[in-house]
């Protein structure tokens, strides 16, 4: 039985600048994972050091940091099975050229630096990003529960 998870999912500024936030979501939602918790904010200079602490002192770290700050980011948490590998499989690899045909990287991206989405790597890591950018509280699960049990009453 594959393992329900939480993933922490975000529409990087280039995506929101490009009008991709729906279709994103539109991808996602009909793959079934399940939308939990969503905002729009601007990244402060601390968010974008926790979320990307892992890379400081690569050479790109810098200009990362400038660009999650460039703009308001999406940020989602999705919840599903196998959600953390599902949606990394779905956004494709980091480089968009490198890509899978079909993924959203492939298929809206063209550079490294300007990939449009993020998907946490691991469940250690999801657990951490969700915990920056949501409180417990604005996490709606509930209704997932409900939907399944819908499922469960129809046989
Ligand atoms: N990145 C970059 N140049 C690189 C590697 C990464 O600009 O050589 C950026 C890119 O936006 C990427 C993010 O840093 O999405 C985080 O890198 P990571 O290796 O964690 O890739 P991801 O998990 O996003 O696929
Ligand atoms: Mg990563």
């Amino acid at each position: 039985m594959p393992e329900e998870q939480r993933t922490f999912i975000a529409v990087k500024p280039d995506g929101v600048k490009r009008g991709l936030v729906g279709e994103i979501i539109k991808r996602f939602e009909n793959k079934g994972f399940k939308l939990i918790g969503l905002k729009m904010l601007h990244v402060t200079q601390e968010m974008a050091e926790r979320h990307y602490g892992e890379h400081e002192g690569k050479p790109f770290y810098p200009r990362l940091l400038r660009y999650i700050q460039s703009g308001p980011i999406v940020a989602m948490v999705w919840k599903g099975y196998n959600v953390i590998d599902g949606a990394r499989h779905m956004m494709g690899k980091t480089n968009p050229m490198e890509a899978e045909v079909g993924t959203i990287r492939a298929d809206y991206a063209l550079l490294m630096e300007y990939n449009v989405v993020h998907g946490s790597d691991s469940p250690e890591s999801a657990e951490r990003e969700i915990g920056i950018y949501f409180k417990p509280e604005e996490l709606c699960d509930e209704y997932v529960n409900m939907a399944e049990s819908v499922i469960e009453d129809l046989g």
